[in-house]
C-alpha cells in the first residue's frame, strides 16, 4: 500500500513567517500542472491507501487544476476508503471550489486557520480574517465535508496565554473532527527572523502546549501524535504513514518520496520542473539510518514504538541497541512490556532526545 502526496506550491501571498515551498505566482501555474500530470502519469504503483494534495495553498488555483490531478490519479488502484485531504486556507474557498473537491472524490479538507484573533492573523500577515474562515467552514459543511482538520499555531507575536484559550474555546465549539496544533519556530530564512518580535516566553509556551493537550482531550480530542489530536477515529492516516515510515510518493517541486527504503526529493527549481526534470536527490538508507528514523518518527506518536516491531524489521533488540539513549534519559522516557514511548517531560524535550539516534 502507497501513499501520495502532491505539492502545489502557489499562494496569493508569502506569509512572514513561512518558510514551506511556496510562492505567489499566476503565470506557471498551467505550466506546472502539465508538469505534475506528466511526473503522476509517468509513475506506476500499487494500491493507494491515502493521497494528500498539500503545499502552498491547493486551494489557490482553480479547481479545474484539482480536477485535472484527480483524473490523472485515477489510473491507479485507489482504495475505495482511501483518505483523501486537500490543504485549503480561508480566502481562497467558495462553496463551489469545496462541492467539486467532494465530486472528485475529496474527503478530508485540512483548513490553515491559524489564530482566532484577527489582530494575531494580521500580524502573521495571513489573508483572511476570523469571519471570513467561519462563513468558509460554513461552506465546508454545506459541502458534505465530514473529515475536517483545523491547523493552529501558538506562541505567536503578541499572543496571550488567554488568547491561546480564546482560540481553542471558540475552535473546539465548531467541532471538527481534528486539530494540529503547533508551536511557532522562527526559521531563519523568512522575514520573521529579522523582526523584533514580542513573542511568549518559554514557561508560556509551554503552558501553552500543556494546557492545550488537557483542554482538547476534555473536548474529545486525543492526543496522538506531538502536535496532531483527533476525535476518535479521525486521526491523519497520511501524516501517519510518515511516522511509521510506510512507504509514499510525492509529486510536484521539491516533494519527497520514501520508496524500497530510498529516500528521493524531487528539484525545488520551478523551471526545471516545469521543463521535465524531477527527482534531484536519491539515498538509500542504510539499516543504521532506519533504524534510526524508526525511533525518532515513531516516538512523535503518543503511542510510542513497538519494541517487538524494531525485532522483527531489524532483528535487533531496541533495548540494547540504545540502551545508552534510554538510560540517559530514564526520566522523559517510559517503557512499558513492549512499547517506549516519551512522557509530558521527554516530549518538551524531544528534538534532543531526537537527535541522540542519529
Ligand atoms: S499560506 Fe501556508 S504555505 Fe502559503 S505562505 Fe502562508 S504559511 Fe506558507
Amino acid at each position: 500500500m502507497t501513499s501520495l502526496y502532491i505539492h502545489i506550491p502557489f499562494c496569493k501571498r508569502k506569509c512572514l513567517y513561512c518558510d514551506f515551498l511556496s510562492f505567489p505566482d499566476t503565470e506557471h501555474i498551467n505550466e506546472y500542472f502539465d508538469a505534475l500530470i506528466k511526473e503522476i502519469n509517468a509513475f506506476d504503483c500499487k494500491r493507494v491507501k491515502s493521497i494528500f494534495i498539500g503545499g502552498g495553498t491547493p486551494s489557490y488555483v482553480d479547481s479545474g487544476y484539482i480536477v485535472r490531478i484527480m483524473d490523472a490519479l485515477s489510473r491507479y488502484n485507489i482504495d475505495s476508503n482511501a483518505e483523501i485531504t486537500i490543504e485549503a486556507n480561508p480566502g481562497t474557498l467558495d462553496l463551489e471550489k469545496l462541492k467539486t473537491y467532494r465530486s472528485c472524490g475529496i474527503n478530508r479538507i485540512s483548513i490553515g486557520l491559524q489564530a482566532w484573533q484577527n489582530d494575531l492573523l494580521k500580524t502573521l500577515s495571513r489573508i483572511h480574517t476570523r469571519e471570513e474562515f467561519l462563513e468558509n467552514f460554513e461552506n465546508v459543511l454545506k459541502a458534505g465535508f465530514e473529515n475536517i482538520n483545523i491547523d493552529l499555531m501558538f506562541s505567536l507575536p503578541h499572543q496571550s496565554y488567554d488568547m491561546w484559550l480564546d482560540t481553542l474555546e471558540n475552535v473546539t465549539a465548531l467541532e471538527p473532527a481534528h486539530i494540529s496544533a503547533y508551536s511557532l519556530i522562527v526559521e531563519e530564512n523568512t522575514p520573521f527572523y529579522d523582526m523584533s518580535l514580542d513573542l511568549p516566553d518559554d514557561e508560556t509556551d509551554r503552558k501553552m502546549y500543556h494546557n492545550a493537550i488537557a483542554f482538547l482531550s476534555s473536548r474529545g480530542y486525543k492526543q496522538y501524535e506531538i502536535s496532531n489530536f483527533a476525535k476518535e477515529g479521525f486521526h491523519s492516516v497520511h501524516n501517519c504513514v510518515y511516522w511509521q515510515r510506510g512507504e509514499y510518493k510525492g509529486f510536484g517541486l521539491g516533494a519527497a518520496s520514501l520508496i524500497d527504503n530510498c529516500r528521493m526529493k524531487n528539484t525545488e527549481n520551478l523551471c526545471d520542473y516545469i521543463n521535465g526534470a524531477t527527482v534531484v536527490e536519491s539515498e538509500r538508507l542504510t539499516k543504521a539510518d532506519r533504524m534510526a528514523e524508526y525511533m525518532f518518527l515513531g516516538l512523535r506518536m503518543t503511542k510510542g514504538v513497538s519494541i517487538s516491531g524494531f525485532k522483527k524489521e531489524f532483528d535487533e533488540d531496541m533495548l540494547i541497541k540504545y540502551r545508552n539513549v534510554f538510560e540517559k534519559y530514564s526520566d522523559f522516557i517510559e517503557i512499558n512490556e513492549d512499547s517506549i514511548r516519551l512522557n509530558e517531560k521527554g516530549i518538551d524535550i524531544s528534538n534532543m532526545i531526537f537527535c541522540e539516534f542519529l
